[in-house]
């Protein structure tokens, strides 16, 4: 369909300002002006149902987030060589969340993105162990950095990986066999750190979302992490549980992604939600991991935990916390997924429904025999739920894998809606 004049305007100014790297959601692309809660609103006061954004996990324009912002912008912002008080209150309360090593004697180190954070994670695990190998999965996304897109093989085929990476298969409970999956992910991983002392110096980290968001959402089985933790130790590497999607309540029944595989990380990376938009984001590291790196060189970043972004980190937390996100991801989880179960029973090219808490993904196939992945199918969706307003998208290699991560505050009524409007849309197929 072409779009409308106006539209077609703004894309082509789009292109011209910003360049040919960025990339816009849906074929006919939606321009917003306005948010609230689990809505956005285009310019002619349409309103959307957004089932996609993670980064503003307790909601579009949160009251209590946008006010601590203007508050603590009207009174300071400065960064972290003085000595304030928030930043203090939320990395002790912070800290106290992860249990374990990290809760009891942890630091917490501020970024203003994940990228930024995965990058000083590793520069850490890199000057620990003196070694630089590195560990991901095979569609890993962990950031936009030089460090990090080398180890982001799904910013595209052409993206160069470093030659310190090494990648294992992504854990795919919809073709592998679950049992003794732990076992098999851990070999795996035993097999690249063999390689990189092989062919380089041997390993530095394993670096995995524990939700395994880009290799295509696989919440289960989660005894996988655990068997990796020890033999990444055994190779005196450390274990990095990257939370920039898994982290924050996403997940349902925990703050963290990576406490549903019961390990215990060197070092945790968190962003995204951390703030609701107001970019901050941090590690979580180990004291004995990072005595090496403070003894021989400085930390210092600009922006990075400043006090504003303490402010809506802080906010943000007290939200989670005093609405009970985690316990309304994990609810409106359950009953979204029975819902797109029970649409599995008419569609069975919805071949795979899986998840954790907020974080759903729907695998599209030709046939639930084969298997084989229907990106066709998946993108018509995206775009067909999109004329019906309401928001998602796809990932996993073949980008067939429907991707529905909505806001936290999402209830059974906009999952309803949702379910109900992907159910007109796949009756067209
Ligand atoms: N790690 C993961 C798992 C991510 O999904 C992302 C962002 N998509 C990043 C790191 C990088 O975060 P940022 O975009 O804030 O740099």
């Amino acid at each position: 369909a072409s779009l409308d004049p106006v539209m077609q305007d703004s894309v082509k100014k789009r292109l011209r300002l910003l360049g040919p790297a960025y990339r816009l959601f849906y074929q006919n692309p939606v321009q917003v002006s306005r948010g609230a809660g689990v809505h956005l609103y285009d310019r002619d006061g349409q309103e959307y149902l957004d089932a996609y954004n993670n980064v503003v996990s307790v909601g579009h324009a949160h009251p209590r987030v946008a006010d601590a912002i203007c508050r603590q912008a009207h009174t300071l912002c400065t960064h972290t060589r003085y000595v304030q008080d928030g930043i203090l209150r939320y990395s002790d309360e912070i800290l106290s969340t992860f249990g374990g090593q990290l809760g009891m004697s942890g630091h917490m180190m501020y970024t203003c993105t994940g990228s930024e954070a995965n990058d000083l994670a590793l520069r850490i695990a890199q000057h620990h162990t003196g070694r630089n190998g590195i560990i991901i999965t095979s569609e890993a996304y962990h950031g936009n950095s030089y460090l990090t897109a080398g180890l982001s093989p799904s910013l595209g085929a052409r993206s160069p990986l470093g030659t310190w990476v090494r990648r294992i298969p992504a854990p795919d409970s919809y073709r592998l066999p679950s049992k003794d999956m732990g076992a098999w992910f851990a070999d795996c991983v035993r097999a690249q750190i063999h390689d990189l002392e092989r062919h380089g110096n041997g390993l530095a980290a394993f670096i995995a979302d524990s939700i395994f968001s880009s290799d295509g959402i696989y919440a289960f089985p989660t005894d996988l992490l655990a068997p990796v933790a020890e033999v990444v130790r055994e190779a005196g590497g450390v274990f990095i549980a990257d939370e920039v999607q898994s982290g924050f309540g996403r997940t349902g029944d925990k703050l963290w992604g990576y406490q549903r595989h019961g390990v215990d990380p060197d070092i945790v990376s968190m962003g995204k939600p951390m703030g609701n938009g107001f970019p901050v984001a941090a590690i979580a590291v180990r004291p004995e991991i990072v005595a090496k790196f403070g003894g021989d060189m400085r930390y210092f970043n600009t922006f990075g935990g400043n006090s504003v972004a303490i402010a809506a980190a802080q906010a943000t937390l007290d939200v989670i916390r005093d609405e009970q996100l985690i316990e309304n991801a994990q609810r409106v989880g359950v009953f979204l997924r029975k819902g797109l179960r029970e649409l599995q029973t008419r569609y069975p090219q919805m071949g795979d429904i899986r998840g954790a808490g907020l974080y759903i993904g729907v695998e599209m196939v030709k046939d639930p025999v084969g298997k084989q992945p229907d990106a066709a199918l998946a993108s018509a969706i995206v775009n067909g739920l999109r004329e019906r307003r309401v928001l998602i998208s796809a990932t996993g290699f073949y980008a067939n894998i429907l991707k529905i991560r909505p806001p936290l505050v999402f209830s059974e009524d906009d999952a309803s809606r949702l379910i109900e409007e992907l159910e007109r849309v796949l009756s067209n197929f």
